[in-house]
């Protein structure tokens, strides 16, 4: 099997397994003659509000916008601090800046590497002193797992803060049953292509749960417009563009059984791997957007793999409070991020796409043993 080749993520695999109906889909919006925010859109937005159960969907141009009009929906910007996570896509946060908003980054749970709820508790009860108040909470479901929403959401609702989801990396995760995007005020989404519903190109949405928020919402993604030409707000250009709301339309079907066969993946790579296989939280559905698990010797063990012709990843390397942009300006909360660091310094992505054969999971697993 020397020779077999495995990447950490596949995009191209998800389009060919889905070539023809995706050709045909991109065939008839070139066809249409209207390429941005039309039918295609407007269609996508309804499945996929209807997929997820709740609010209405607005399609933007990507995740990290979706993240900004979430909060500019709901009314965040200069003078609101706004409580997230440093282990995370550098996206979450710049998303937040962007806003005029000052951000505040929480700890994570070391198991689950998702927001420590205590922390949120501590810093709720006794906001750290020279920041503006906080008024909303970015959780995010990272790596296809749930963070600790109820809890959260319950501390967000005693505090009179705004939840946004961060649902990047987990579109179909649950939590006892409910879906992630389900429980806040809003939630985002990415359609990066590496992502579980992924684009084939640059898309997102934002999910909001009051009408009214998601009409501001849908202004804001179009230069602030309520009627053609005419801005009540000061809006942004971002927008979710035909072609790809029409190939999303012709993916969105095909996630559950890409979730499932994902999960299928890990619970081999679960097996091989026994006391040293991630943690999943009790009553909650893991959609693996990633597999992490995590090395004391992480270079050795990705040096081996690569040798094998395996590819890996780290999510993330370096945390976001110790980026050259952030260092040294961004604030902490009382923990310091310790566990964030010290995750940083042994995490290591393997190989899960939905489309890798049995020779690839094979081949993968041998090596871990
Ligand atoms: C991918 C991602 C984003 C950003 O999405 P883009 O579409 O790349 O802008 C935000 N948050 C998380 C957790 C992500 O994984």
């Amino acid at each position: 099997m020397s020779g077999t080749i495995v990447p950490q993520a596949n995009p191209g695999a998800g389009y060919r397994a889905l070539k023809s109906e995706i050709d045909a889909a991109v065939a008839r919006v070139l066809e249409s003659g209207w390429y941005i925010l039309g039918a295609e859109t407007r269609a996508f937005e309804a499945e996929f509000a209807a997929w997820l159960g709740a609010g209405t969907a607005i399609g933007c141009g990507n995740g990290t916008d979706a993240i900004a009009l979430a909060l500019r929906g709901l009314g965040i910007g200069p003078g609101s601090t706004v409580a997230t996570v440093s282990h995370t896509a550098v996206a979450t946060v710049a998303a937040i800046e962007s806003t005029g908003a000052t951000p505040l980054l929480l700890d994570i749970e070391p198991d689950h590497y998702t927001m420590d709820p205590a922390e949120l508790a501590a810093v709720l009860a006794n906001p750290p002193p020279g920041l503006p108040p906080i008024r909303a909470v970015v959780p995010v479901h990272l790596y296809g797992q749930v963070a600790d929403i109820e809890v959260i959401a319950a501390l967000c609702r005693r505090h009179g803060v705004f939840l946004i989801e961060d649902c990047a990396q987990a579109h179909g995760a649950k939590r006892n049953g409910q879906m992630a995007g389900t429980f806040g005020d809003a939630s985002t989404f990415s359609f990066y292509p590496t992502k579980n519903l992924g684009a084939l190109g640059d898309g997102g949405a934002v999910v909001a749960r009051d009408p009214d928020v998601a009409a501001r919402i849908a202004a804001l993604r179009q230069y602030g417009w309520t009627k053609h030409y005419i801005s009540d707000l000061i809006g942004v250009n971002s927008r979710l563009d035909e072609i790809q709301a029409a190939i999303l339309r012709a993916k969105l079907p095909h996630l559950h059984t890409a979730n499932a066969r994902r999960q299928n993946i890990a619970s081999i790579y679960n097996e091989v791997l026994g006391a040293r296989a991630p943690k999943r939280r009790k009553g909650s559905e893991h959609v693996w957007h990633l597999y992490v698990i995590r090395a004391d010797d992480r270079d050795a063990l990705q040096t081996r793999l690569r040798e094998k012709g395996i590819g890996t990843g780290i999510h993330y390397p370096m945390p976001v409070h110790r980026q050259p942009a952030y260092e040294g300006r961004i604030a902490l909360g009382p923990s310091g991020c310790a566990e964030t660091e010290r995750a940083s310094a042994s995490i290591l992505s393997l190989p899960l796409w939905p489309e890798m054969t049995d020779e690839q999971i094979a081949h993968t697993r041998f090596t871990l043993i």
